[in-house]
């Protein structure tokens, strides 16, 4: 092979190398905020404005699993040319803030046993709203966290628009590979994510 052609097969795979290095896999654990200046936050557990009435995070970040982010990303695009925006009430949960979590209220009704862990413990759960181009939280019936009848998908006795608000959001979520649950309307799994591990990754607070 002539020495040109070995130069340019070496600078190909120092280059592939490169790109590999710089492009985290799809299971890593990533910041949303490194992805998209689009969200809108209200992380509810990194404050004492919760059904815990307790603070769990050390300070209000929003991990996922890449791929997790990947897919919100697009759900986003798609809501912001409908003049909405993804507000997010909760991410990835470190397995620890779990155990902290059950501590507090050891009913599996409300909290996820720490043993078998949720679906926020393997970083591709979120919980969410849409809030309009003012900000302002659309109507989906009960607040976030609402532990009743009324929070669940199939519960029809709210207005046409709440229901159509309901509707709006999980229809684009279903379209970006989300799964909904039928009990909590703001509650959405990354599909296929039940089978990614649990983990205790913990970040870093600023
Ligand atoms: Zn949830």
């Amino acid at each position: 092979m002539p020495v040109k052609n070995i130069r340019l097969l070496l600078f190909c795979l120092i280059s592939f190398w490169v790109s590999a290095q710089e492009t985290p896999a799809d299971s890593t654990f990533v910041n949303i905020k490194d992805y998209s200046s689009d969200f809108v936050f209200d992380m509810k557990y990194a404050t004492e404005d919760n059904f815990l009435k307790a603070q769990v995070y050390d300070c209000a970040e929003c991990y996922l699993r890449l791929k997790t982010v990947k897919a919100l990303v697009k759900a986003n695009i798609k809501f912001l040319k409908m003049g909405y925006k993804i507000k997010l009430f909760d991410c990835y949960r470190p397995l620890s803030v779990q155990k902290k979590m059950w501590k507090i209220v050891s009913n599996p009704e409300y909290v996820a046993d720490p043993a078998k862990g949720s679906i926020h413990n393997r970083g591709g759960a979120i919980d969410i709203t849409l809030v309009d181009a003012d900000g302002v939280e659309l109507d989906m019936g009960t607040p976030f966290d609402f532990f009743g009848r009324e929070a669940a998908h199939d519960y029809e006795g709210f207005s046409a628009s709440v229901l159509k608000n309901r509707k709006r959001l999980k229809k684009i979520m279903l379209k970006c590979g989300f799964k909904s649950f039928d009990s909590e309307w703001w509650h959405y799994n990354l599909k296929g994510s039940n089978k990614d591990p649990l983990s205790d990754f913990k970040w870093d607070c600023p």
